[in-house]
């Protein structure tokens, strides 16, 4: 597998993560899967919520803590936002649904990718976020891989 197209980007505040996830919101097309990789409070939702506004979506997006998936109609296209972070057998996304949102012609992100690995599509975007605290409390390194 090629390991071609990453790109990091380094940001200094949560209004930073939000406006790189704005900018690919707006990019986005039908069909994509983005994956969101890091730590508990590192920005998986901030970035998110981002990108949902760069869709169109003006209804708040959160990380509902018992809710796998949440679906947002009234963007520009479909989105599907999962957080996974409380799966407890990859199963649980099959009852979902899941196929439908993956393969379907709205856009997909999943928080905890790294949780499900065997449902991942062949075709994804990875973001993998990281803090290094020598840089300071609010930086982040944040890595946009296609695969
Ligand atoms: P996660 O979904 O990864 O658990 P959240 O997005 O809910 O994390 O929370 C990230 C927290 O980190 C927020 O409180 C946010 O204000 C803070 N933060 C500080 N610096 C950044 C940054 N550069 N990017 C994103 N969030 C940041
Ligand atoms: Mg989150």
């Amino acid at each position: 597998m090629s390991d071609n197209n990453i790109e990091v980007i380094e940001t200094n505040g949560p209004e930073e993560t939000y406006a790189l996830g704005e900018k690919m919101g707006r990019a986005c097309r039908p069909g994509q899967v983005y994956t969101l990789i890091g730590d508990l409070g590192v920005g998986k939702t901030v970035f998110t919520q981002g990108l949902a506004a760069g869709l169109g979506i003006r209804e708040p997006v959160n990380s509902p803590t018992f809710t796998i998936l949440q679906v947002y109609e009234e963007g520009r296209l479909p989105f599907y936002h999962f957080d996974v972070y409380r799966i407890g057998d990859v199963s649980e996304m099959d009852e979902i649904g899941y196929e439908d949102c993956f393969y379907g012609q709205g856009v997909s992100l999943i928080e905890w990718a790294n949780l499900v690995p065997e449902i991942l599509p062949e075709h994804y975007i990875r973001i993998t976020i990281e803090k290094d605290l020598q840089k300071g409390f609010d930086y982040r390194r944040i890595s946009v891989e296609e695969r």
